[in-house]
Parts: C-alpha cells; sequence; structure tokens
C-alpha cells in the first residue's frame, strides 16, 4: 500500500527525521527505506509535514515494533542525540540514571549516556559531563551531508544549532573567502568548503583545530580549508587582513570584542554574521551599535537580516545579525 513519505538526501536523514518527529508527523508504524542516496521517511499526516520537505506517495514495509525510549519508560524523556551520544539534562542524578538506563533498553544506537554536569565555560565554551552509560565522549555526528567527529569532553559542539548552520552555509557562493573567527570542529567552514567557498577557521583550542582538520579531510575539502589554532585577533593581524567576503562570529556574550579584528579582516564588502545573546526587549540593539561603532567611517554597514536562532534562557535570546559592510 502506498503511504506518504518524505523523501530526502539520504545525508540529511537523521537532521529530517528530527524535524518530522518534532513536527509530530512520523508514522511509527512503517519502516523507513533508504535507497542509493535518497531516505524516504514514512509519514502519518501529509499536512503536519513543514512545507520545506517534498512529500512523495510510496510502498514501505509496515515496521516490526521497535521499541522507544518512551515505550521503555512510560513516558516522553527529554533527549538529543549527538551520533551514538545521548544527552539529557537533569539536575537529579537518580532521575538521569532511570532515563539513561531506558534509553539504553530501548532499540536506540546507543553506546553513550551522558548528562551535562556545567554550563559550557570557560573561553573554550566546553562543558563538563556526567556519563551515565560507556566510555567514550567522542562520537561521529553527521548533519546536512557533512560529517564531524568530535569529543564532547574537549571541544564545544551543539547539535541544536544544525538549522542556523544550513541557513548560513546555504548564502555561500563558490568562490568567496570565507572566514571564521569561532570556527570549532569546522561545522560552518566545512559546508562553506563544500560549496565551493576558500574557508579559514581559527579557534583557540588546539583539540577543536584537530578535529577541524580531521573534519575538512573526512568530508574531502582538506585543500580548501585552512584551520588556523590562536586568538583569533592576532591571527588576522597576521595574515588574513582585509581577506574575507564572509565572516561568522558564533561567540555569543564576547564576540564584540573581536569586532575589530572583523573589520580589519573583510573585504572591500563583506557580510558578516554576527552571533549575540541579550534580553529578549532589545535582541539585536547593542550588537547592531557595536558593530556600528568598530566599523567607523571605513564601511557603510547595512543590516540585511535579524534573526532569532532560539530561546536562550527565560527572557533571553540567541541571535544573528547579518550585517554588509560596504566600504566608504
Ligand atoms: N563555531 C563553532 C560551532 O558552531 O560549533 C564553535 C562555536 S563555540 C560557541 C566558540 C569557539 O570559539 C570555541 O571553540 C572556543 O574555543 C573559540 N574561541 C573563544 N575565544 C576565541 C578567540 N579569541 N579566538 C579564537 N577562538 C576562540
Amino acid at each position: 500500500m502506498d503511504v506518504p513519505c518524505v523523501r530526502a538526501d539520504r545525508a540529511a536523514g537523521e537532521e529530517t527525521r528530527r524535524a518530522l518527529a518534532a513536527a509530530d508527523a512520523l508514522a511509527a508504524d512503517r519502516e523507513i527505506v533508504v535507497e542509493d542516496d535518497v531516505i524516504y521517511i514514512p509519514v502519518d499526516d501529509a499536512d503536519a509535514v513543514p512545507s520545506s520537505f517534498e512529500v512523495v506517495r510510496r510502498e514501505v514495509p509496515e515496521r516490526e515494533t521497535q521499541s522507544t525510549p518512551a515505550d521503555v519508560l512510560g513516558f516522553e524523556p527529554s533527549y538529543e542525540r549527538l551520533g551514538d551520544v545521548v544527552i539529557v539534562d537533569e539536575d537529579d542524578d537518580e532521575r538521569a540514571r532511570e532515563l539513561a538506563a531506558g534509553i539504553v533498553e530501548s532499540d536506540l544506537p546507543v553506546e553513550t549516556v551522558l548528562n551535562r554536569a556545567s554550563k559550557v565555560q570557560g573561553e573554550l565554551r566546553v562543558r563538563e559531563w556526567d556519563v551515565l552509560v560507556g566510555e567514550s565522549t567522542e562520537t561521529t555526528h553527521r548533519e546536512y551531508g557533512c560529517e564531524y567527529r568530535l569529543d564532547l569532553a574537549e571541544v564545544y559542539f551543539s547539535p541544536r544549532l544544525a538549522t542556523e548552520r544550513h541557513r548560513v552555509s546555504s548564502q555561500v557562493e563558490a568562490g568567496e573567502c570565507v572566514f571564521d573567527m569561532f570556527a570549532g570542529v569546522g561545522p560552518f567552514v566545512i559546508p562553506a568548503a563544500k560549496r565551493g567557498a576558500t574557508a579559514v577557521g581559527v579557534d583557540l583550542n588546539p583539540i577543536a583545530v584537530r578535529y577541524m582538520r580531521e573534519n575538512a579531510d573526512r568530508n574531502g575539502v582538506a585543500d580548501a580549508v585552512t584551520a588556523v589554532e590562536g586568538d583569533v585577533r592576532d591571527v588576522v593581524a597576521g595574515e588574513y587582513a582585509d581577506w574575507a567576503d564572509r565572516i561568522v562570529m558564533n561567540l555569543p556574550h564576547s564576540a564584540d570584542e573581536s569586532l575589530d579584528a572583523a573589520v580589519a579582516a573583510a573585504g572591500e564588502e563583506c557580510v558578516i554574521h554576527f552571533y549575540d545573546i541579550q534580553h529578549e526587549d532589545d535582541p539585536f540593539g547593542p550588537g547592531e551599535r557595536a558593530i556600528r561603532d568598530a566599523a567607523g567611517d571605513a564601511y557603510d554597514v547595512v543590516v540585511e537580516n535579524r534573526h532569532e536562532v532560539r530561546s536562550y534562557a527565560p527572557h533571553e535570546v540567541n541571535v544573528c545579525l547579518d550585517v554588509r559592510l560596504v566600504s566608504g
């Protein structure tokens, strides 16, 4: 029997499945089918599918019963997946262990379950974890056709920003010079290089830089990505003054301290994606003023997009300003 299915690139399968789960559109009684590079994800209700997805009708087998963490636990637990790692966020250790046991007992392909043990902290924005199940905090995460190897105990990485990273990298055109000032394991520079850009990623964290190189290689763009270890303010002054067509500044709370370096790195015309976390009453004002101050008379500043990425905390939002600098 034909049923409605979302057709997507296989590489974006997990991302698509998650978006459909969030829209409560998945058909739990049907199997997902993969054919070559295409994945077909059965849905219960085609009208519930976000309009960005393509819906087709085709035959897919009925699912042999697979148990989910909710089946095992008797309630829907909240967790995130990153490769074969599952992340929970529970203050109560006993409850965290109960969730971990249910998750492992289900049919999810899981090697490690981690509980958040701190906020992201310090200059390197790394979090502490309680390892509830398994041993390794290293995993391989896939999003939008790219694959990232990373160790959550050593580097910053958030799967929640996948859609935002895709929004930015989709704007990159072949031939651009893209400069990521706070590049982590490479989730902006690698998709940019795959679209034909020459990309430079800078990070203070030597382990992130090592993964960025490994990931560039893994994704077939080692020739187009230069990973540089250091404080971006020193790196720009050396080699990358007047270089960039596009700059990514994903260090909310303190990216403003590197705006002078961003202006120095900008070419004749340059788009900056500036991330910030601010009070909901004026989420864009402080960033916009800081960018205009840094640009001074050297550039006209055109704000092309004021984009809310996600809610961060009560009354605080994570935002991105997409700003074009045009040499005055
Ligand atoms: N862009 C990456 C991502 O989306 O996964 C990483 C973003 S993380 C919020 C910020 C990164 O900036 C961290 O990896 C940290 O080590 C790096 N960092 C902090 N201060 C820096 C500086 N002054 N120069 C270069 N990198 C810095």
